[in-house]
């Protein structure tokens, strides 16, 4: 048995396509049935539907062989245990530094004041701001990181941004690219050696649908 571990949502539509092209297709949709573990057309293939920042602990500890995961996921968890074959191309966005309209960031850097900044993402915003030299106080939020500097609980944020409409429409602008964000597929260091000959044809056929 293969055990594929998936997020609902952009990460799960996005990797359907890879599947089919792998000869995977899941016989229920995550959107619509309760289960965490849905069959597909393969008897020798299942998935597992978890939060998105609990795929690679699931790929880590072996419950899971092969997973898709966000680089911002990649990055907090470290990726011990974890063989990142593959760039998937897929849920692509950028981390990125915001402060309120208004806010001169670049003076407040100039200045050398320390900032509070509030993040899921504290080991990049860490690395990120020690690269830069600049003195921060992370404050760690789960999720709503736009809030943060609204109510003042923070000056900024480092988030996830793609179109730019929420940081839009809570008042607020992109200061600082981090780093651009795709999802890489993750394969279980151990599960890749005892079942290489049903893991490998995987890998091939969807390093073969992204090239498409
Ligand atoms: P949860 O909602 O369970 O707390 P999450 O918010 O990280 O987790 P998603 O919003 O589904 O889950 O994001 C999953 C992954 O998709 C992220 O880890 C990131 O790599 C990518 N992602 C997040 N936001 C965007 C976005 N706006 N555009 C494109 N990709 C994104
Ligand atoms: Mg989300």
């Amino acid at each position: 048995m293969i055990t594929i571990a998936l997020s609902k949502g952009r990460i799960f539509e996005e990797t359907l396509p890879l599947l089919q092209a792998a000869g995977i297709t899941p016989l229920e949709a995550p959107e619509s049935s309760r289960k965490l573990i849905l069959p597909t057309n393969r008897e020798d293939v299942r998935l597992i539907i978890v939060r998105a920042s609990d795929v690679p602990t699931y790929v880590q500890y072996g419950a899971a062989d092969i997973g898709v995961a966000g680089k911002d996921v990649l990055n907090e968890h470290g990726g011990a245990g974890l063989y990142q074959p593959l760039d998937l191309n897929i849920a692509k966005c950028r981390l990125m530094v915001a402060v309120p309209f208004g806010f001169d960031y670049a003076s407040a850097v100039k200045q050398g004041a320390r900032l509070r900044v509030a993040t899921k993402y504290v080991e990049a915003a860490r690395e990120h701001f020690a690269s830069k030299g600049v003195h921060v106080d992370l404050i760690k939020l789960y999720g709503s990181m736009e809030l943060a500097p609204l109510v003042g609980l923070s000056d900024a944020i480092v988030d996830l941004v793609s179109s730019g409409g929420t940081l839009k429409a809570n008042n607020l602008v992109a200061v600082e690219h981090i780093v651009d964000i795709s999802s890489r597929l993750v394969v279980n260091q151990a599960a890749l050696k005892l079942k290489l000959s049903a893991i490998q044809p995987m890998l091939d056929a969807f390093a073969q649908a992204i090239k498409q």
